[in-house]
């Protein structure tokens, strides 16, 4: 890997994120601020920006006249330390963006559609609101399941969907972004919590499997760029497996891969380090995971597949067994400090044959060799092996590191996993692979590896009844499972998938033909806030098919986009800077170096600015709503709650959720946003506090760094991480009693397919749609791009962001074809490509690259959402989407992720 010096890393950049997130804590851009703060009778007024995962970046905003002109970030704060992203500094776009939802408007074309004119009108608010008071009450009355909320990133990332459905009294709630982004599944089995972060500070080889680093991450903050750069010249090397040449494989190396092969590469990594390097980190695998539990090794075939289902073997008491080499003889698993566990072998234990764990994967690997692997994967074996010598070599097995007096572990080697590796048919089983070679070099949270975001004095790390690591808070249903719920509660089919990610787009199945899914029930009022259904979902017209047929929509909107097309009633949001909030700030980044690591604290926004249109923030608006259907009490409760579903769940987890008694809101009483805020803070630090925010944005608190690794709280001994899934294996087995009971199957699904994946170990299967054919000789791939991440705040629409773009990286906008490919399917730069799924098709300028796969073509980010109703800039660029389907047959049978790399053909027209 070539040495890469900071200045030589942001020249190479090929977006501007990193430059700017770099550049803007510099003093020139501080003197700058100074100056003009000193030269015009400006009022600097602090405050932060949110449109992204890590909402946080202090910023001063100067104001003219009540004009907003500029916007910088923060020097002194510890978060981003005058760092701001492009995103963050295109807020001003946001506020005076003159597509924008200016005032409560009312429907007058009752006729729906994409490309038809809504007929808008403007009303005010006190009718906008009658309007959409009596039609939920309507719904109540009826059957408060009719009411379905659909939530996502709105203006900043909006969460604030428990309190309504308190209000509404309805189950029914859909996230918009969730069935592209399954990866949690292995930071749930491996970390407990749903997102996980490497170590930038320490780790020395990073392998990246379906994610990048640096400016292109979904999440990635003003910070990740400067840590990254920070580890480059560390000399950390980054090897990036990906369809794509990310920006950090420009960096390091890039090994392409066939989309939704990464089980195969991580069989043949297991095969690798266990049959031919034999070197792993035998006391991690012994003290903290499941390998010694005994089990029997026998599978079923199940559709042509290995499947293993097989329990613990246990004694008496229910407890599994493990086989002692000193007492030589079976114990309980928690017996002694384990160090005396057999990690391989066959014993006698009363009568039965059984083997470890470990023993099971070692022979279920065998046959899976880089050889086995390489034409699946297209990468060569011998790659294959280097990798994983790297990996091992690099991990240090056995060496420690004292951080402030404790002793740790200290493993710098991971694979890093992402949304492009688990968004597949077998993503699941990818996520078990890869997760279980993390396992072998012994790097889960210790420095160097791979560790939880949120530490143990967040969510509390648990063993459950077998010393397995339970997960806590949400999305924990992926590793505990769920009871089916018959007739199902929700429309989403959520209760007929246990450990599913996200069900939300057998919702619009359910919604148009209700009967074949069991729901015995319509949906008669839908809200939509920060969602966008259509340009993030897939199989567009049953989206459609299902919004013309609810009778009522209402759209808590910032700017026009393609929910407004099919609402009666649009209620005005304000911008970002024209609102209050208060966050949480929990600067545990997805790329964390010790500058930011243990980093918390409350940041508290004041509007910069009076609202520029006749706009409100959205929890003023529940209030008013709230109050129309007589709902106050539960409004309050919501707000007053500490538990999961208090209104400050997601704001405040850090501290104490919800109101103490003291500040509580009265039942019966309304109460303005900014009174709710105020209340906090009085809640969190005392009244007094409220002028301390009113100068300073952000109270910020450090845990010491050791208690930032979750070793630290659950060492060895205390938690085991999973070889063998045997969870799974119980899921799968209560699923299929309980359907039974229930005397139904699972719609419209294959239920031996499903079954088959409640295994012990990853199944593997041909013809799990990676494969390409004569008719469809491509597999279409799908990147993030930092300059929409999530799309908050509009950004896809932002004139500041698509300008940058179309100077910098107007690339992102095409379909990007092979260069190797391109004389043979004689397509030139700049061509104008169909590009056709089975499913659906979409079209756009070529652009020839050796950055893609040979037998990939690329659509970045999630351009082009089409309508004549939008701001223009929406229309430009390609939308991958149109090429997803939803059907069930390609949807995992687990995680319900729709396949993001689906076959395609490409041609010029
Ligand atoms: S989008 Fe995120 S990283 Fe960028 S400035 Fe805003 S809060 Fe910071």
């Amino acid at each position: 890997m070539m040495k890469m010096s900071r200045r030589t890393f942001l020249k190479g950049s090929a977006g501007t994120l990193a430059a700017i997130a770099l550049s803007a804590g510099t003093g020139a851009s501080i003197n700058a601020f100074e100056a003009s703060a000193a030269s015009e009778e400006a009022v600097w007024k602090n405050s932060f920006c949110a449109f992204c995962h890590f909402p946080g970046c202090a910023t001063k905003v100067k104001v003219v006249n009540g004009v907003a002109v500029e916007i910088m970030g923060d020097k002194n704060s510890e978060t981003n330390q005058g760092r701001l992203c492009l995103r963050g500094m295109s807020t001003l776009n946001n506020l005076y963006n003159p597509y924008r939802v200016k005032a409560p408007m009312k429907r007058t074309n009752p006729e729906k559609g994409l490309d038809i004119d809504p007929g808008w009108v403007e009303i005010t608010w006190e009718e906008a609101l009658d309007i959409v008071a009596s039609k939920l009450k309507a719904a109540m009355d009826e059957d408060p399941r009719s009411i379905l909320i659909s939530g996502g990133f709105g203006v900043e990332e909006s969460f604030r969907v428990a309190p309504a459905q308190a209000v509404f009294g309805t189950p029914n709630y859909l996230t918009s972004p969730g069935t592209l982004c399954p990866e949690h599944f292995n930071q749930l089995h491996l970390n407990g919590q749903m997102l996980d972060r490497i170590d930038l500070e320490y780790v020395d080889y990073i392998v990246e499997i379906g994610r990048t680093m640096g400016s292109d991450w979904c999440a990635t903050s003003a910070n990740h760029s400067s840590h990254y750069a920070d580890a480059l010249e560390r000399g950390a090397k980054f090897v990036t497996v990906n369809p794509y040449c990310t920006h950090s494989a420009q960096r390091g190396e890039w090994v392409p891969i066939m989309p939704g092969t990464d089980t195969a590469l991580g069989f043949a990594l297991l095969y690798t380090i266990i049959h031919e390097i034999g070197v792993y980190d035998e006391h991690f695998m012994k003290v903290r995971s499941n390998a010694p539990y005994l089990v029997d090794p026998s599978f079923e075939m199940i559709k042509g597949r290995k499947v293993y289902k097989q329990g613990y073997i246990r004694n008496a008491d229910g407890k599994p067994l493990v086989w002692d080499e000193v007492l030589n003889q079976a114990v309980p698993f928690d017996s002694s400090m384990g160090e005396s566990y057999a990690l391989l072998g066959t014993y006698e234990v009363e009568g039965k044959t059984v083997t470890t764990s470990f023993q099971v994967l070692k022979d279920y690997v065998k046959e899976y060799t880089p050889e086995w692997a390489e034409p699946i994967t297209t990468i060569p074996a011998a790659k294959v092996r280097e990798i994983a010598r790297d990996l091992v070599s690099h991990a240090r097995i056995g060496s420690t590191i004292n951080i402030e007096g404790f002793e740790f572990p200290y493993r710098p080697s991971c694979i890093f996993m992402g949304r492009g590796m688990a968004s597949h048919m077998l993503g699941v089983e990818a996520a078990k692979a890869l997760g279980t070679v993390n396992l072998l070099l012994g790097n889960l949270d210790v420095p160097g590896g791979i560790q939880g975001t949120a530490n143990a004095n967040w969510y509390t790390l648990n063993a459950d009844q077998d010393g397995i690591l339970e997960a806590r808070g949400i999305m924990a249903n992926q590793v505990t499972g769920e009871d089916i719920v018959y007739p199902p509660a929700t429309v989403d089919m959520g209760g007929f998938y246990p450990m599913r990610h996200a069900a939300i787009p057998l919702a619009w199945k359910t919604i148009n033909d209700p009967e074949k899914y069991h729901i015995g029930y319509p949906i008669n009022v839908m809200m939509v806030h920060g969602a966008d259904p259509l340009g993030s979902g897939a199989t567009c017209q049953e989206v459609i098919e299902a919004l013309k047929k609810i009778p009522f929509t209402f759209s808590v909107a910032y700017h026009y986009d393609l929910p407004t097309q099919f609402a009666d009633i649009l209620l005005a949001e304000s911008s970002l800077l024209e609102k209050d909030a208060l966050y949480r700030v929990f600067r545990n980044e997805k790329e964390v170096t010790h500058q930011t690591r243990g980093l918390m604290g409350t940041m508290v926004r004041r509007p910069a600015v009076d609202n520029v249109y006749n706009t409100r923030i959205p929890e003023d608006i529940l209030a008013d709503l709230a109050e129309r259907l007589g709902r106050l009490p539960a409004f309050s409760g919501a707000c007053n709650d500490n538990g999961p579903r208090s209104l400050f769940s997601a704001v405040s987890p850090t501290m104490a959720a919800g109101l103490t008694p003291e500040y509580a809101l009265e039942p019966n009483k309304k109460y303005t946003w900014r009174e709710f805020i105020d209340r906090k803070i009085s809640s969190d630090f005392g009244p007094e506090a409220i002028a301390e925010f009113d100068k300073c944005a952000f109270k910020p608190f450090r845990l010491p760094l050791k208690e930032t690794y979750n070793y630290y709280y659950v060492p060895d001994n205390a938690i085991r991480l999973p070889v063998y899934y045997e969870r799974m294996v119980r899921n799968g087995e209560k699923m299929m009693q309980q359907l039974k009971e229930f005397n139904v199957t699972v719609p419209n699904q294959d239920m031996d397919h499903i079954y088959s994946h409640y295994s012990g170990m990853p199944v593997w299967y041909d013809n799990a749609g990676f494969e390409t054919t004569e008719e469809y000789p491509f597999k279409a791939v799908n990147w993030k791009v930092h300059y929409g991440v999530n799309n908050t705040g509009g950004l896809y629409e932002n004139a500041y962001v698509q300008e940058i773009i179309d100077h910098s990286n107007s690339y992102v906008k095409c379909v990007w074809v092979p260069a190797s490919a391109a004389a043979d399917l004689g397509i030139q730069e700049g061509d104008t490509v169909v590009v056709e799924s089975r499913f659906g098709k979409t079209q756009g300028k070529a652009h020839l690259s050796q950055f893609m796969h040979p037998k990939c073509i690329g659509i970045p980010g999630n351009f082009g959402r089409r309508t004549g109703y939008m701001n223009p800039l929406k229309n430009t660029g390609v939308h991958f989407n149109s090429l997803l389907t939803v059907d069930e047959s390609t949807l995992n049978p687990i995680s319900l992720s729709l396949e993001s790399s689906p076959q395609i053909k490409v041609y010029k027209i």
